[in-house]
């Protein structure tokens, strides 16, 4: 039997530095409460060992019960300025793990801003990263994600254009060119981060050279989700798994070439408890 797995695969940079993050301030936490602000990640083994550990999750609605001396973790999607400014204004003392790629992001939209564009974002109005972005801008910018969108915004004499971390290339392409045509003076970055188009690439090239392929992750993390859809196209034998003990002898007991991905909300133990777990299964490995 072969396990391969994807050359890119579980966490990137800036989830990872979150994680890490979030446990050393339980190890130094000595009084106060740590909360994070939503999710951290979209990994229930994760919420729930951090919940074992003190830490609990809150939602935005909720910050008001925050008091002086509480620790709250800013996640890797960013929040507004305006909730920094809240939660300075409280004494919260805050732990920000925006991921830097993000940060950068917010830093383009509040100097321009400033300086008197208009904003543009592209990418998904209801995504918390995008929402978080608008809030360096006062919640003033076009936020398109479709040709279609882009079509019906107005003339705009100056404006700054960036894009969600997360798209991909070739819808940031498409819409940047309708965008063009609607702005005199435009100024753009592309802010695409690379870490889930590396992740997906690597994921549909090895489904394609193995005979069951295993994804790994939150059964709500849309990145995990997306990583299944590549994975089916290119091998029919494809399972999305949450936790190591959802894995079946039924799914690879007929495959001796087994491939391995996981969403970037996954930890590496977990993808290890499913390695270690294959062998078991496949009585490769008689220490259960
Ligand atoms: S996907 Fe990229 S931008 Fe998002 S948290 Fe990971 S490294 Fe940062």
């Amino acid at each position: 039997m072969k396990i391969l797995i994807a050359e890119y695969a579980g966490f990137c940079f800036g989830v990872k530095r979150a994680i890490e993050t979030a446990y050393q301030e339980i190890e130094k936490n000595k009084k106060g409460k740590i909360y994070t602000l939503g999710e951290i990640i979209h990994n229930p083994l994760v919420i729930d060992d951090l919940f074992k550990k003190g830490v609990k999750v809150i939602e935005e609605k909720d910050l008001e019960k925050l008091s002086k001396g509480d620790k709250l973790i800013i996640r890797t999607h960013g929040v507004s300025k305006k909730l920094y400014d809240f939660l300075t204004e409280r004494e919260v003392e805050i732990i920000d793990v925006t991921c830097p790629f993000v940060k950068k992001v917010q830093n383009i939209v509040y100097e321009y801003y400033n300086k008197g564009y208009s904003i543009i974002i592209v990418g998904d109005k209801n995504h918390p990263e995008v929402i978080g972005v608008n809030g360096w801008c006062d919640n003033t910018a076009y936020v398109l994600n479709s040709i279609e969108e882009a079509k019906k915004m107005p003339q705009l004499k100056k404006a700054c254009a960036v894009a969600q971390t997360t798209l991909i290339e070739k819808h940031w392409e498409k819409i940047l060119e309708v965008i063009n045509t609607k702005v005199e003076d435009l100024i753009f970055f592309n802010t695409i981060c690379d870490a889930t188009q590396k992740r997906q690439s690597a994921a549909e090239e090895l489904a394609k050279k193995v005979e069951v392929m295993l994804v790994i992750g939150g059964k709500h993390s849309s990145n995990t989700q997306k990583l299944k859809k590549i994975c089916e196209r290119n091998c029919k034998n494809t399972f999305h798994i949450e936790a190591p003990k959802e894995l079946t002898l039924d799914m690879i007991k007929e495959h001796e070439i087994i491939g391995v991905t996981a969403g970037a909300s996954t930890p590496d133990y977990v993808i290890e408890d499913v390695l270690k777990r294959i062998k078991i299964l496949k009585g490769e490995d008689k220490n259960e």
